[in-house]
């Protein structure tokens, strides 16, 4: 069995095992010719459940084999141009080749000692980071495993930093008094956060959006006067810079503004929309981001880099200390002296994959240039979707695109009932993931059923977009057709 550790006597067999792995990949994304097979649970289960554990094939290539079986052919495919549904983005070649490269040598990034220049490497493309948002020379930041984590991690600085306003009131007694300012379509994330950082369960106030699905600033000026009178601690201000259902990003600047009057902690949620930290033509629908106190960033959803590959900055390096505890094993007080950079002082995670070596290559391989253009290109893809939405009577479309998201819904001519409405589109959704042609997403709208393109693949064609509606549209009138038949 010790022919399979990887060392210096099993350098051919590596190399071997994992060529074979990538023929396998590569030979699946050449022939691949839609997102999805449309498999169901019920026909995938059973092939995964008669597989014994207990019983290895001892193998690689019958694995393979086996892989195929139960997950290769069935995998939804997110290079595929008519993959339109979530945040999760093709991928790029060099960051691919940093995950082989990250994942053999195995790097964690908690400590100097099981990393060395890995750290450095997280130093660097984390102040490449800042700068580009502009947070000021003492700035800092960690690489995180996704936006949840990020977010979380801002929160908690947040809130260790508010609890002094309270003079006297220590742990549990004074979170009760904090609250957290959130639009209406702001990630879950942020109250789940809340409830993870021990706040009263109606800690996060949600404020309502605009026509465009921006924050109104004046709703949370009034929430924010409102919380000072009732004597309670506006703990943070969470902007969101591209939702994650309509790519909307809140007024940046008049949000920085009422967080310096309040003394709040001003959180941007740059999840999605730090794409364009990176763009050549669309950096200043950001403007305002370098008021911040903290951002999240990932780059797993506009950077083209694979799962997972995220970031949480602040403005303040210092804030960070609130995350900073010490083990005799691993971390002790005395390396801080010794000024030996343990990145677990900074971070949520002990043991963390050396997930920034993927920007890393992406960055040295194509340059931020590179990756920006490709964001802009899916950018202009939803500006002219919209355009194809908006001039087709078949379809309602809810907000011209900031970023690369559309979200629309079949309106048939012949029906009204809202309800019946809904039932049609869901069931369009369904039925076109089960025919693998395409994958959208769904969401609601003032309580009403709408499906959602997210347009992250470059290689998407306004062709696509528009074979893609047309099939909608024919789910739909089937389901209507089908149930008006029901009906007499
Ligand atoms: C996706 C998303 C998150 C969560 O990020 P994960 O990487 O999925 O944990 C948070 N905020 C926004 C706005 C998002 O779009």
């Amino acid at each position: 069995m010790r022919s399979h550790l990887l060392n210096d006597t099993t350098a051919e067999s590596y190399r071997r095992s994992v060529t074979e792995g990538i023929e396998r990949v590569a030979a699946k994304l050449a022939t691949t010719t839609r997102p999805f097979t449309g498999v169901t649970v019920d026909a995938l289960s059973p092939r995964i459940d008669e597989i014994d554990l207990d019983k290895p094939l001892l193998d690689t290539a019958a694995v393979l084999d086996e892989l195929e079986d139960v997950y290769l052919r069935d995998a939804v495919y997110f290079h595929h141009p008519r993959y339109l549904a979530h945040l999760n983005c093709p991928v790029v070649i060099p960051a691919v080749l940093g995950e082989a490269i990250l994942s053999a040598v195995n790097s964690s990034l908690d400590t100097w000692d099981q990393s060395a220049g890995g750290t450095l490497i997280e130093r660097k493309l984390i102040d490449w980071t800042t700068a580009r948002i502009g947070l000021g020379p003492v700035a800092d930041g960690v690489f995180t495993s996704g936006g949840t984590q990020s977010n979380l991690q801002a929160l908690l600085l947040a809130r260790e930093e508010a609890k002094p306003a309270r003079d006297g009131w220590e742990g549990p007694a004074a979170f009760t008094a904090l609250r957290i300012f959130a639009s209406e379509v702001s990630h879950f994330s942020v109250k789940k956060s809340a409830k993870l950082l021990g706040l009263s369960p109606d800690a996060v106030v949600s404020i309502p959006v605009d026509h465009d699905k921006r924050m109104q600033t004046v709703a949370l000026a009034r929430e924010l006067e409102r919380c000072r009178r009732e004597g309670l601690v506006p703990m943070a201000v969470v902007a969101t810079a591209g939702t994650t259902d309509f790519g909307s990003i809140d007024p940046l600047p008049e949000i920085a503004e009422l967080c310096e009057q309040y003394g709040t902690w001003m959180h941007v949620d740059a999840a999605y929309g730090c794409g364009l930290l990176a763009s050549v033509k669309y950096r200043d629908r950001i403007d305002g981001i370098e008021r911040a106190d903290s951002v999240t960033v990932d780059y797993h959803k506009s950077f083209f880099q694979p799962v997972s590959s995220s970031a949480v900055l602040v403005r303040d390096a210092s804030t960070l200390r609130h995350a900073t505890y010490h083990a005799e094993y691993l971390n002790p007080r005395r390396m801080v002296q010794e000024r030996i950079p343990n990145q677990v002082d900074k971070s949520l995670q002990t043991t963390r994959r050396f997930d920034a070596l993927k920007l890393w290559m992406t960055l040295r391989v194509m340059g931020a240039d590179g990756v920006g253009q490709l964001f802009d290109e899916v950018c202009d893809l939803a500006a002219e979707g919209w355009k194809l939405l908006a001039a087709d009577p078949r379809f309602d479309v809810v907000v011209a695109p900031s970023l690369s998201t559309l979200v629309f819904r079949y309106i048939p001519a012949s029906v009204t009932d809202p309800a019946e409405i809904d039932r049609a589109n869901l069931y369009a959704r369904k039925a076109l993931f089960a025919s693998g042609d395409a994958v959208v997403a769904g969401t609601k709208v003032q309580g009403r059923h709408y499906l959602k393109f997210t347009l992250l693949n470059p290689e998407t064609t306004v062709e696509d977009m528009s074979v893609v509606l047309d099939l909608i549209a024919g789910h739909a009138e089937q389901y209507l057709g089908e149930s008006l038949d029901r009906a007499s």
